[in-house]
């Protein structure tokens, strides 16, 4: 079951801060984006009494298979991404929502894409009522969103093989690509800096562990991940 109420209180706020200062003690000196992690109420987009999980730096089961990140992974992908108010940023793996959430609260106007139904709805409606609006795509993170390329951002929150060339096309000139990349035990946190089409920078920043990128779409749980 699902938090009906919303609710934000002194003790979740509380929680939050206390996980801000764990993710600085930890190496994150990004200051938006701590202060998007300390206004993102993480509790709601995991099911109801979870809430000694919900600020704990653990990722957490959301349904299908799938996770929310460690809240860690996330503060560090996007410290990564360098990202700054107004930019076009494409997520791929719409999960719980709350990457998502974290990038709209820095100002970023996000394109977001879920291969699994029952997770892409979940997340619509979660993030309608939270009042975040992103643009929603159901579909295979594999082939990007030409028609709405190209993007200054993009960002893979699953577990992928190589990086995709459709995304790599679909990032601006200057544009920053950010992706876990490996097989499905342990992968690279990987950034491709797109300096022209035949200048491309990658970068690797250590090793993290996330559900794999599957590809197709899934209705009824067949993408599992680990
Ligand atoms: N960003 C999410 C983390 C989600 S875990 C959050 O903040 O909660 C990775 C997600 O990627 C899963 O929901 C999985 O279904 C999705 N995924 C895997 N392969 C995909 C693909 N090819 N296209 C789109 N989404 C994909």
């Amino acid at each position: 079951m699902k938090y009906n109420d919303l609710e934000d209180n002194y003790r979740h706020k509380g929680l939050r801060k206390k996980l801000v200062e764990e993710l600085r003690s930890k190496g994150i000196t990004n200051e938006a984006v701590l202060e998007a992690i300390n206004k993102v109420p993480r509790h709601l987009f995991m099911a109801s009494g979870f809430l000694d999980f919900a600020y704990k730096d653990q990722a957490f089961p959301i349904g299908a298979g799938q996770t929310i990140s460690q809240p860690y992974t996330v503060a560090f992908q996007t410290s990564l991404l360098d990202i700054q108010k107004g930019d076009k940023v494409l997520e791929i793996g719409t999960g719980s929502g709350y990457q998502a959430a974290i990038l709209l609260e820095m100002g970023a106007r996000v394109f977001t894409i879920e291969r699994q139904k029952e997770l892409f709805l979940n997340a619509q409606a979660l993030l309608t009522r939270l009042g975040y609006h992103p643009r929603f795509f159901y579909g295979d993170g594999y082939e990007g969103l030409p028609a709405f390329a190209p993007f200054d951002k993009i960002l893979i929150t699953a577990a992928a093989p190589e990086i995709p060339e459709a995304l790599i096309r679909q990032l601006k000139t200057g544009g920053i690509l950010v992706a876990p990349v490996g097989d499905s035990d342990t992968q690279e946190m990987t950034r491709l800096i797109k300096h022209s089409k035949d200048d491309i920078e990658i970068t690797r920043h250590g090793y993290f562990v996330f559900v794999p990128m599957m590809k197709g779409t899934s209705n009824n749980g067949n993408g599992k991940g680990a």
